[in-house]
């Protein structure tokens, strides 16, 4: 849903409720969609005061069916829940389709990094070609430990479209993490004056989210679909235009999926503003060797 930064309880906003969907069609054989032209839309739980630190909770909310662990460079089940009965002859019910996005998943994150993603969750959800994924700190307050999960249906989607869903929301995690936001005071919900205010947490004055939302978003409105419409390039993709932490997860997509820019709207301002942050430019040197992207007919690259 679009208005997710509207739908606060609180001053718990729902800022990183994250569960993207990508468009695609099944019977696109032959010119594949481009991941990093995918269309994505939000939407979060239901339930807004969910504890994902339960994993009940998360499992009412998400369906998860497996738990990953990183354990030095491998992603090791560590958990497997009951699978629906609904989704008991879904494709991407077994294990080994969804070890081997976990597989993915564990290859492109840094080793520094490795130890604030606590767990990697899969689970059954999207239609063929459009998993969805969702980040959620798993403490809401300090931002330390990430919850990442990625849901597929029939688990044969063109494998870089799955990869395309994580490397969503894993631009969610590097920007948001505890090396990025501090903790917000719980009983003022301030922060300090030259740090960004993100609801539940504040962004560090040098952190990816602030530069990136002082740089572009200090005068948009967020929600606007009147504007939206009439920006279209301004924006990588037209859920960008949600908010700036949208805006960052779909930037980074691109920044990852295609080359530099050669032409110069905002939307490829934004991309090579990217590179200039030289851990993004790591992520991207480290993701890209592992996704197929190349494989792909009219991605450009
Ligand atoms: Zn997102």
């Amino acid at each position: 849903m679009k208005t997710y930064f509207s739908e606060t309880k609180g001053v718990l906003t729902v800022f990183i409720f994250v569960i993207a969907f990508f468009s695609c069609t099944k019977d696109d054989d032959t010119i594949q969609p481009d991941p990093a032209n995918k269309e994505v839309t939000e939407t979060k739980a239901t339930e807004q005061d969910l504890n994902f630190a339960n994993e009940a909770d998360m499992q009412k909310a998400y369906g998860i069916i497996y738990r990953f662990k990183f354990v030095g460079d491998k992603a090791v089940l560590s958990k497997q829940f009951p699978i629906p009965d609904e989704h008991q002859d879904a494709g991407f019910a077994t294990l080994e389709k969804n070890q081997a996005i976990a597989d993915f998943v564990v290859k492109i994150i840094p080793e520094d990094l490795r130890g604030k993603l606590e767990y990697f969750y899969t689970f059954v959800g999207g239609t063929y070609g459009s998993p969805q994924g969702y980040a959620d700190p798993f403490d809401r307050w300090t931002f330390k430990k990430w919850l990442i999960g990625i849901g597929s249906f029939l688990g044969d989607e063109p494998k870089d479209i799955l990869e395309a869903t994580f490397v969503h929301e894993y631009a969610h995690f590097l920007s948001l993490n505890s090396k990025q936001v501090n903790p917000i005071d719980q009983n003022t919900s301030i922060c300090p004056d030259m740090e960004l205010n993100l609801g539940e947490g504040c962004a560090k004055t040098d952190s990816f989210i602030k530069l990136f939302h002082d740089k572009f978003w200090k005068n948009i409105p967020v929600g606007d679909q009147t504007y939206c419409e009439s920006h279209t390039e301004d924006f990588v993709s037209g859920y960008a235009c949600s908010n700036y932490a949208e805006d960052f997860a779909e930037t980074f997509t691109h920044f990852v999926f295609k080359p530099k820019p050669t032409t110069n709207t905002i939307a490829d301002q934004k991309i090579k503003y990217l590179y200039t942050f030289p851990k993004l430019v790591e992520a991207r040197n480290k993701i890209r060797p592992n996704i197929k992207f190349n494989k792909r007919v009219g991605s450009g690259i």
